[in-house]
């Protein structure tokens, strides 16, 4: 072969190879089908990398923000992640794997221990260490196992650490303008509306705190789907959500409480945090099974986040 082939080959060979890695490099940033782009980023926790992946439809704009704390709770993130996909917003999920599990806590190593908080309690300073404290984590969680462990929950730098944790996470999730709403997803295994009026409560909703009104869009005699239910910030939104319903003959109806002013802050829920704040919050919650769907509650939670794109996608 003539060398000035030779030449003209190895130049092709290297613009091939040139090409292909420029191509690897930009396939990170190009939206995936139907526009969704996925990115990866992080919140540190004393030397502790907890990801934070962020999906964003930047084809369509909503005032949506979805936000998925709970990494076991994935129904709920699965199905705002389609439809983030199909109509637009974004939602950040708080990753929490271990050997392929996925948990509901978020687990980070100091000083040779394994810690653990409820990603979930952490929006007060009462919050933070009510959950630093946490008795019944399990999952390998040292919090309270021994005094070495229970000294290091309850230290100065362990307590910063989960408040700029929380700091760092409120910079991306809050809405930033009076229109945007955080769309918070959960679900729940026994958890019902009623938990929120019941005087016969258990204490996870204790209605002595005098934290929420339920009122309801709902008459279904299926008590069933009581474990499938809106929570609102303000009474607004609320209204938005039932004038959403197409008509009087819509049977997409759904139970929808909405909190008092000022709630007691002591459990630290994102919920709370808004309301005390004015934010704009929606928390949307199906039964679920741990790792399964529950037939019938999985297209509860699809139509009660399509009745979410109906009430406000449009508004910017
Ligand atoms: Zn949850």
């Amino acid at each position: 072969m003539k060398l000035r082939y030779v030449t003209i080959y190895m130049a092709l060979a290297v613009l091939v190879i040139l090409s292909t890695n420029i191509l690897s490099q930009t396939v990170k940033n190009v939206p995936k089908k139907g526009g969704l782009t996925v990115t990866s980023d992080s919140i540190d926790i004393l030397g502790n990398k907890i990801a934070i992946k962020i999906y964003e439809n930047t084809s369509k704009r909503t005032p949506l923000i979805f936000v998925s704390l709970h990494h076991n709770e994935r129904l709920g993130r699965h199905l705002a992640k389609n439809a983030i996909e199909a109509k637009g917003g974004k939602m950040f999920e708080v990753v929490s794997v271990e050997s392929n599990r996925l948990l509901r806590n978020v687990h980070f190593k100091h000083a040779g221990r394994e810690l653990c908080i409820d990603p979930n309690r952490v929006f007060s300073e009462d919050g933070i260490k009510a959950t630093l404290s946490y008795s019944d984590f399990g999952e390998g969680c040292e919090n309270v196992k021994d005094a070495e462990a229970i000294a290091l929950t309850k230290s100065v730098e362990v307590v910063n650490a989960i408040r700029a944790f929380q700091v760092k996470l409120l910079s991306w999730i809050l809405p930033k303008t009076k229109n945007e709403i955080l769309v918070s997803v959960h679900n729940n295994l026994k958890i019902s509306l009623d938990n929120f009026y019941d005087i016969n409560d258990n204490d996870e909703f204790p209605n002595n705190e005098g934290t929420y009104i339920a009122h309801t869009d709902l008459v279904n005699a299926d008590k069933e789907y009581n474990h499938d239910f809106f929570m609102v910030s303000n009474n607004s939104l609320f209204a938005k959500l039932v004038a959403a319903r197409r008509d009087k003959d819509d049977k997409q109806v759904f139970s929808i409480a909405v909190q008092k002013e000022n709630p007691n802050e002591k459990k630290g829920y994102l919920s709370t945090f808004c309301s005390r704040n004015g934010h704009n919050y929606i928390l949307i919650e199906a039964k679920h099974k741990l790792g399964e769907i529950v037939e019938g509650h999985d297209q509860r939670q699809k139509d009660m986040i399509d009745r979410v794109f109906t009430a406000f996608a449009s508004q910017k």
